[in-house]
């Protein structure tokens, strides 16, 4: 768990585990401030050789459904594809002479800081190849399941990945709410109807963004039927811009960049709907 300085009053947590980027736009106040945990949530099988009698069943009898074992016949030993490897420890129960060990490795990193903008940065990075990204979201949420002595501490961020995989289940549970971010494409409006789905499941209320809102697409008038006829809360439109990404170029948050922008007006919009909608402070 993080030891946070208690007079933050927020803290953003960047869930997209797989791709974090929120660290180019909230960089640290000084360099020395970073904590970083390393977290263990993978298994992989481990060929213990000593124990070895070369019989080769691991191989000709299938035991890996994963397609991890193959047999190196300079060596007579089998050889672990490690990538494809799932930890799932069938290995070790049928060989014979139980030469497989299932180990815990390292999976990824959480890293936190206070940024520039004083407010606290939380985010995780898995490692190539890590199979657990839902279980780092879950690490990075308990991070700062901070204590008592917070009291300060009134909102917490938190930006998921996207998609509706265990990596997105994993941050929605616990929210008080979710903003979903979508576009007027035809993935857009099928991610968002599933990602609902999965919503509903956990009883959390929602509202909804539409980003890119001014690129020409039929299925802008789609979306806009589909949130109509279910009465969801629309909080705002944002249009496409190419200031968007001037800002990311600088390594700076739009509202920074281009405060008189168009597009701020319709982030600072999206805000005060937002803060009307949950009640922010
Ligand atoms: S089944 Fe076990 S003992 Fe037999 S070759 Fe494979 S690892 Fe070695
Ligand atoms: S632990 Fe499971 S996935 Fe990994 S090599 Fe053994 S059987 Fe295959």
């Amino acid at each position: 768990m993080a030891h946070l300085d208690p007079t933050v009053s927020s803290i953003t947590l960047d869930c997209d585990v797989d791709a974090p980027n929120l660290a180019l736009i909230l960089p640290p106040i000084n360099d020395d401030n970073t904590q970083i945990k390393e977290v263990f949530t993978s298994k992989k099988a481990d060929f213990l050789p000593d124990k070895c009698i070369t019989c080769k069943k691991c191989v000709d009898e299938h035991f890996c459904e994963f397609g991890a074992l193959s047999w190196d016949f300079t060596k007579e030993t089998p050889i672990i594809d490690y990538l494809a490897c799932e930890g799932c420890g069938a290995c070790r129960i049928l060989c014979p002479e139980q030469a497989f060990n299932i180990k815990n490795v390292k999976s990824g990193e959480i890293k936190a800081y206070k940024t520039i903008q004083e407010s606290y940065l939380v985010y995780g990075t898995t490692v190539l190849g890590s199979t657990t990204s839902g279980k780092l979201v879950t690490e990075v949420k308990n991070f700062v399941e901070y204590p008592k002595d917070y009291k300060m501490l009134d909102l917490i961020i938190v930006d998921g990945p996207p998609g509706i995989g265990c990596p997105v289940i994993a941050t929605i549970s616990g929210l008080d709410y979710v903003l979903l971010i979508t576009e007027p494409t035809p993935s857009g409006l099928h991610d968002l109807k599933r990602v609902i789905e999965v919503i509903k499941q956990f009883n959390i209320p929602f509202g909804i963004v539409i980003n890119k809102a001014n690129i020409k697409s039929l299925f802008k008038k789609k979306i806009m039927k589909f949130i109509k006829i279910n009465k969801y809360n629309l909080l705002g439109l944002i249009d496409f811009d190419l200031i968007i990404p001037e800002a990311m170029a600088a390594a700076m948050p739009i509202v920074e960049f281009a405060p008189r922008s168009e597009v701020t007006r319709e982030i600072k919009d999206i805000y005060n709907n937002l803060k009307s909608t949950i009640k922010l402070n």
